[in-house]
Parts: structure tokens; C-alpha cells; sequence
């Protein structure tokens, strides 16, 4: 019985989010979100595409790429820098770290405290305005390491 209001309350905001930035309520928008917070993992722009044409057809790759735009600067998404060149989307929001493979790409979540604030200051100190610190940690994952 309650789980349709668990599913509608974060809809409910991304809409008030929306409007308070002048923005339109659209199909595209709130199937984007919802898929995303299905997937519940890091996606690409891509993996977001098919998810969405499966119940919205005729959403196009630039549609998704600007949505996704939208849900960072309205702080539904993160987007996540996994190395070459791929831009990943993130579902979590609050401050978090990654573990990146460099084999398969996998991306996974790591809970560190890390005092970001060195490098913010750094970052200040180099002439930038920042807005945020995330560690990226790459490697090799174990299902890619070697077995012998
Ligand atoms: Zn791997
Ligand atoms: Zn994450």
C-alpha cells in the first residue's frame, strides 16, 4: 500500500525542482529520472537510452545527455569521471568515492572518510572555483585479475 507513494514522493520533488527553475515538467524528463534511480548504478548516457526507449520511445541521445545536464544541476544525478574519456551518471548523490577497473570498467562505490578540504584549498590556491572533490581510486578489479 505504501510503496506508491515511496516511488511518487522523489517524482514529486524533481517536478517542484523542475518548475522552480522555470524548467518543464516533460515525459522524457520524469522517465529519465525514474530510470536512472532504477538502475541504481553508474550508467552511461547510452545505458540510459535503452533503459528509456523501452517505455518511451523516440527519446533521443542528445534528450537523455541534456536531461542528465538538468538532474546534475538540480542534484538528482552525479556524475561520476571514470577515466577515458567515459562520463558516468550516478544515482547517489550524497559524497562518496569510486573504485575504477582499467580492464572492464567497472565502477564501484567506496566508503572512505577523506577530508576533501586539502584539495579544495589547493584547488582555490591554482586560481579555480570548486565545486566539488572526488577521489577516483583505479585498478584492477578482482574478476579481472589474474587467476594463476
Ligand atoms: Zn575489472
Ligand atoms: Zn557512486
Amino acid at each position: 500500500m505504501g510503496q506508491a507513494t515511496d516511488i511518487r514522493v522523489p517524482e514529486d520533488a524533481l517536478c517542484a525542482a523542475l518548475r522552480e527553475r522555470g524548467q518543464r515538467v516533460t515525459p522524457q524528463r520524469l522517465a529519465i529520472a525514474r530510470v536512472v534511480r532504477e538502475l541504481d548504478t553508474h550508467v552511461t548516457a547510452e545505458q540510459v537510452l535503452t533503459a528509456v526507449s523501452d517505455r518511451l520511445p523516440g527519446v533521443s541521445l542528445p534528450t537523455v545527455y541534456a536531461t542528465l545536464e538538468l538532474l546534475e544541476e538540480l542534484g538528482s544525478v552525479r556524475r561520476v569521471s571514470a577515466g577515458g574519456g567515459a562520463v558516468l551518471y550516478d544515482p547517489r548523490t550524497d559524497a562518496h568515492h569510486h573504485v575504477v577497473c582499467r580492464r572492464c570498467g567497472a565502477v564501484v562505490d567506496l566508503e572512505a572518510e577523506i577530508d576533501d578540504a586539502q584539495v579544495i584549498t589547493a584547488a582555490r590556491e591554482a586560481g579555480f572555483v570548486p565545486d566539488r572533490a572526488d577521489t577516483v581510486v583505479h585498478g584492477v578489479c578482482a574478476a579481472c585479475l589474474p587467476t594463476d
